[in-house]
């Protein structure tokens, strides 16, 4: 199916589920948003305030640092696709409960299958968990990892950065490095290899052509 139309469904679908018990505080679902094919997906945590305001996926102040640290990558938020490990905010911003997280999965894979990534990043330990059970993030932050068919990148949450300043550099260093990872991660799964598409010669040299 077309990417686009599964990224539609999934939207719709999520604004009125009742899958999991986070729906009884959720006044706008955030699926999450980027542009329908795209090389680095981030996974979050789960809306927050005004997230569940708004309906759009980090808009807050940790929004405004990890536009910063796109920056570091020389990247912008609509080159990146970005969600969360749980569509619906968890009251208080608590942390999802492992049900919570495993009833919204279903929605984050038909998203990551429509999206095909060939990096996802994962801002803090609850995404980080989905694809590095047990791992310590203080120990493999920034470190690349072939999970499946796609790279993964355990990053620490911007959130975490903005309350324990020591991170900070840490984090700005990780996000620096991701040109140079996303450039290993294309060569690792082929997608450098893909020969740009020949241009067609402009309809007046076709004629001329045809003239001779
Ligand atoms: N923190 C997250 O993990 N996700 C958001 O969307 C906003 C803040
Ligand atoms: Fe459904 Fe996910 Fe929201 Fe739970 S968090 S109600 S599973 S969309």
């Amino acid at each position: 199916m077309d990417a686009k139309v599964v990224l539609a469904e999934v939207a719709q679908e999520v604004a009125v589920c009742q899958k999991c018990a986070l729906y009884h505080s959720r006044k706008k679902a955030v699926p999450g948003e980027g542009p329908t094919k795209c090389e680095i997906m981030l996974i979050g945590e789960g809306p927050g305030f005004y997230e569940n305001e708004q309906g759009r996926p980090f808009v807050g102040a940790a929004g405004k640092f990890l536009d910063e640290l796109l920056g570091q990558a020389g990247l912008k938020r609509e080159d990146v696709w970005i969600t969360n490990i749980v569509k619906c905010r968890p009251p208080g911003n608590r942390d999802p409960l492992p049900e919570e997280v495993s009833s919204c999965n279903p929605y984050l894979e038909r998203q990551i299958q429509a999206v095909d990534p060939s990096i996802i990043i994962t801002l803090g330990r609850h995404s980080m968990g989905k694809y590095m059970p047990g791992a310590k993030i203080s120990a493999v932050h920034g470190q690349m990892r072939k999970v499946g068919d796609r790279y993964v990148i355990a990053m620490f949450h911007p959130a975490a950065a903005l309350h324990q300043a020591s991170l900070k550099p840490a984090v700005l260093a990780d996000f620096a490095k991701l040109p140079q990872l996303l450039e290993q991660a294309r060569k690792g799964l082929g997608r450098d290899l893909q020969a740009p598409k020949a241009e067609e010669p402009p309809e007046d040299d076709l004629k001329q052509l045809n003239m001779f």
